[in-house]
């Protein structure tokens, strides 16, 4: 197999995921721009290996090492303010995306501060925080397509955004180069979640101010104890399941959403009796139910007790938690 120089072999991951995991990808390029993605896909063709794309890695569990070529999004040049239209490269830190939109009068996102990771890990699965999404604020996306080699333009209508979903879940040939945001002109603050309907924000940078409070007060430093954030979606049921429900446990916690029911699964969880609870070197945080924290190089511990935690949540609530991160 003939390298190039860009490729690196058997790079270790652990610096490149927040959960610390040290698995190896047994190759790796960084990409930074379109000359880099060229490079990496004649490699792929030609050597006929599977490709993961990798942000800042805080929403990946790596359970085994990787085998093919591990992309890193190194695009982080361009922020292009066009009215209230802003191009931004998929490589950029999201928080300071948010921060920068903030300084220049284009509002929106300012419920999603303090959300680790790149721009463009947003839509993946569609991220969202305190009563916002990020697709309620993207015009359109901009992609290499690794089967093609193409530049395509898809519009948002076109990527199936859901409740963490979206269309790239399931097309992880399409490496996110550049998102179009449509912002607002105007402030109009969004405190329709619960902790914020105390306050009566004037400007965005107060509202910022005070989610990226209650951020460092209810989750993990994933620096200091490494996380994914929430480690399952709140699962979805349908409303006569919710009867039942409701019939045992008086004081579930659910929301609406659309035709179905939303439920707590940090609810689920503390009824479980997990909140705290340890598998050897990984541990439900005691701050946050969702977050499981990895104290290992490996990713055994935490797998083990996120089986665990489904198992008993399954057993007691007939519940499926389905995973949020990407298990690769
Ligand atoms: C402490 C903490 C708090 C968090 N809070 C929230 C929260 O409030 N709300 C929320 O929604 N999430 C939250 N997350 C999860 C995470 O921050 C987001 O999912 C973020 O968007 C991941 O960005 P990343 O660059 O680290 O992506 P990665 O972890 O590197 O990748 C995640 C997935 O996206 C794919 N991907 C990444 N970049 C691209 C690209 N350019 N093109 C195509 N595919 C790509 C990867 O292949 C992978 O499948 C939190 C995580 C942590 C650690």
């Amino acid at each position: 197999m003939k390298l190039q120089k860009k490729i690196v072999t058997n790079k270790n991951l652990s610096k490149l995921n927040s959960l610390q995991i040290g698995v190896k990808a047994k190759y790796f390029i960084e990409c930074k721009t379109d000359a880099d993605l060229e490079i990496a896909f004649n490699f792929i063709k030609t050597n006929k290996i599977k490709f993961l794309i990798l942000g800042d890695g805080t929403n990946i569990v790596f359970k085994e090492p990787y085998k093919g070529l591990v992309i890193k999004n190194g695009f982080k040049k361009e922020k292009k303010i066009i009215k209230n239209k802003v191009k931004v490269s998929s490589g950029y830190n999201w928080d300071r995306f948010v921060s920068f939109c903030i300084e220049n009068s284009l509002y929106g996102l300012e419920n999603l501060s303090g959300i680790p990771g790149t721009v463009g890990a947003g839509p993946i699965q569609n991220i969202g925080a305190y009563g916002e999404e990020i697709s309620n604020y993207i015009d359109h996306i901009e992609v290499y397509n690794f089967k093609t080699g193409n530049i395509e333009i898809l519009n948002k209508m076109n990527c199936s955004f859901d409740y963490r979903n979206s269309l790239f879940k399931k097309n992880k040939h399409l490496f996110i180069k550049n998102i179009f945001f449509k912002l607002k002109s105007e402030f109009i603050a969004n405190n329709s979640y619960q902790d914020l309907q105390v306050y009566k924000f004037k400007k965005a940078t107060e509202i910022r101010k005070s989610i990226l409070k209650i951020r460092n007060q209810k989750l993990e430093n994933y620096l200091t104890k490494p996380n994914v954030g929430s480690f399952f979606k709140n699962p979805l049921i349908k409303k006569k399941d919710l009867k039942k429900l409701l019939c045992h446990e008086t004081d579930l916690k659910f929301y609406n959403h659309n035709s179905l029911i939303k439920v707590s699964a940090a609810w689920l969880i503390e009824k479980c009796n997990l909140k705290g609870f340890r598998v050897d070197k990984a541990r439900v945080s005691k701050k946050h139910s969702l977050v499981l924290i990895n104290e290992d190089k490996t990713p055994i511990s935490i797998l083990k007790l996120k089986d665990k935690i489904k198992t008993n949540v399954f057993k007691k609530y007939n519940i499926k938690l389905e995973e949020e991160p990407t298990i690769v």
